[in-house]
């Protein structure tokens, strides 16, 4: 295969740092990495030094809109993951106001480069653009998010929506090349549980002999899918993936409630952690919102790209587990 060049933003991420390992593996490939560094959880000498400072990874500490008024002096890509954007149900909270502004323009950015450079784009969305779907099951043709309840949740949602349309509208007029990624509930390996995600607190409170905070009844519906299954999918999204086509990544063998997921948690733990039914809002304040019930239909993925998710939710838990415990070592 010939040389890439591949733009990574938002590569220092949770999703990003495994997107880039697998990237950095194929010596053919040259990857270039945009973070602004503004949601990412780790530590980027350790990290880099776990990739063995690989020559084919380059580096912009910058944000997505810096980046794009300095390209000039880039080289040429072939392709562009785009997964920079604030991210979280915590995390969210304190852009209210900002977030779908700042989603819209840097996948903007991201368009403008691909238009100048000729790229193809993956962008990564969220399958928050679901408002739930049907009773939870959420397929590319369904209905999207809009809701009357105006939260924070819904603008980031609504955000990344716009930026889906925009994208694949942009290339019906222009010779830009899109598919869209909507991933669901990915969780694995440097996880952190600082955006709010449940399974790095529910394991860290679980190793902590904490109780577990599962909010309300614990009814809510989920689908957990693992890093790994995650990158593959958006890999080959990227080299399969059909122009102007959206693609649900998420396992739907792995649907589960939050309560179940808490009980699984303590038994695959050992731990001796209660279940504690707490209210959010009053954790994070009243900015903060549930999510509809979600879990996907992947029949698009599946067939139209081979793309077969491996892990079961015991592994998700277990190899998570491994991560967090490898955390309170250092
Ligand atoms: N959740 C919970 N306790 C926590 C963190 C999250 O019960 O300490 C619930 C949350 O309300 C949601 C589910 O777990 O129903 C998944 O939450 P996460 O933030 O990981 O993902 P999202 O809600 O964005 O799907």
């Amino acid at each position: 295969m010939s040389a890439q060049n591949i733009l990574v933003t938002g590569g220092f991420g949770f999703i990003g740092t495994h997107l880039t390992e697998r990237l950095v593996a194929d010596p053919n490939n040259h990857i270039h990495i945009v973070d602004n560094l503004s949601t990412s959880s780790i530590d980027l000498e350790a990290y880099l030094g776990f990739l063995g400072k690989p020559k084919n990874l380059t580096y912009s500490i910058c944000s997505v809109e810096h980046f794009h008024r300095k390209i000039a002096s880039e080289p040429d890509f072939h392709q562009i993951y785009h997964l920079a954007s604030v991210v979280g149900p915590v995390g969210v909270l304190s852009h209210a106001g900002k977030i779908a502004l700042q989603i819209v323009n840097d996948t903007d950015r991201v368009a403008q480069i691909a238009l100048r450079t000729g790229a193809r784009i993956v962008d990564v969305s969220t399958s928050e653009v679901y408002g739930g779907g049907r009773d939870g099951y959420c397929s590319e043709r369904d209905f999207k998010v809009i809701q009357p309840n105006i939260t924070v949740r819904l603008e980031y949602a609504v955000g990344k929506l716009a930026a889906e349309i925009s994208l694949i509208n942009m290339a019906r007029i222009k010779p830009l090349n899109v598919s869209i990624v909507r991933p669901f509930n990915v969780a694995g390996p440097r996880q952190s549980g600082q955006g709010g995600f449940v399974l790095p607190r529910f394991i860290t409170q679980a190793l902590a002999g904490e109780p577990i905070t599962v909010y309300n009844d614990g009814r809510m519906i989920r689908a957990f899918t693992h890093i790994r299954d995650i990158v593959e999918g958006i890999i080959l999204v990227m080299t399969r993936g059909a122009n102007g086509e959206v693609y649900n990544i998420g396992n739907p063998s792995n649907k589960i409630s939050i309560i179940e997921l808490a009980e699984r948690v303590i038994r695959l733990t050992r731990s001796n952690s209660n279940i504690s039914h707490v209210d959010p809002k009053m954790l994070f304040g009243p900015l903060f919102e549930e999510a509809n019930d979600k879990y996907p239909d992947a029949d698009r993925a599946i067939h139209d790209l081979g793309w077969h998710p491996a892990y079961g939710i015991d592994e998700i838990i277990l190899d998570s587990c491994e991560y967090i415990k490898s955390k309170r070592r250092d």
